[in-house]
């Protein structure tokens, strides 16, 4: 390997093309997993979006699948009442405001919208504990918006990339909403997640062994 670099320009369509090999054989981020297992809906990506938070997901996946085993539709949920909830949850983080989180998700859908979410960001925002990560991942997965959704992960990854310059994960979007082709909005972060996970760590980057380091600055490694 040539060092230190970059001995070549930074090109997207390039740099995601080898993230999208390098990432083969590692799992899915969560929802996409979910969606694979047959849970595409707007509520069911939902409810596997605010389980996953600040919880890994090979926590939060096998949760999620247990608890829409059981309720996969708002008025199965709705049903099932909290404390049942709270108890099938129960590995994933902060179970008991979680529970309550999905409940109140599952009844305000079933008596506002007749049990269909719309696909509609600004209502799922109003939803108590939706933020726009989990809003945009799943109006891109089950609705097929193009959103972006950017996460630790895809902040960490693009600013690195030197593609974006952002000090928050919000203003990494706005910046990625700028420049990023289109195509590539919902993808980014089904493919930034893995490498972030895996290749791009939080702390000691596998730089050495990157597919993308011939192009890469490393800003801030
Ligand atoms: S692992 Fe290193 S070379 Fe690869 S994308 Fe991250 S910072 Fe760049």
């Amino acid at each position: 390997m040539e060092g230190p670099g970059p001995w070549e320009p930074f090109d997207i369509e390039t740099a995601l093309e080898r993230v999208r090999a390098a990432i083969r054989g590692y799992a899915a981020a969560a929802m996409f997993e979910l969606a694979e297992r047959g849970h595409a809906s707007l509520f069911e990506q939902l409810v596997g979006c605010l389980l996953s938070i600040r919880t890994r997901d090979e926590v939060s996946l096998p949760v999620a699948l247990r608890l829409l085993a059981q309720a996969s539709t708002p008025e199965a949920m709705r049903r099932l009442g909290r404390e049942r909830i709270e108890s099938l949850i129960r590995p994933v983080t902060f179970p008991e405001p979680k529970a309550r989180t999905l409940h109140a998700l599952a009844e305000r859908t079933v008596e506002e919208f007749g049990g269909d979410l719309p696909c509609d960001a600004e209502v799922l925002r109003s939803f108590h504990g939706v933020g726009p990560k989990c809003a945009h991942l799943a109006l891109g997965i089950a609705c097929g918006q193009e959103s972006i959704s950017v996460d630790i992960h895809v902040h960490r990854v693009t600013n690195r990339w030197g593609y974006v310059q952002a000090r928050t994960p919000e203003r990494t979007l706005a910046a990625l909403e700028a420049k990023l082709p289109r195509a590539h909005w919902v993808e980014l972060n089904r493919l930034l997640v893995p490498f972030g996970k895996h290749i791009c760590t939080g702390t000691r980057p596998k730089c050495a062994t990157c597919p993308v380091r011939s192009m890469c600055p490393r800003v801030g490694v």
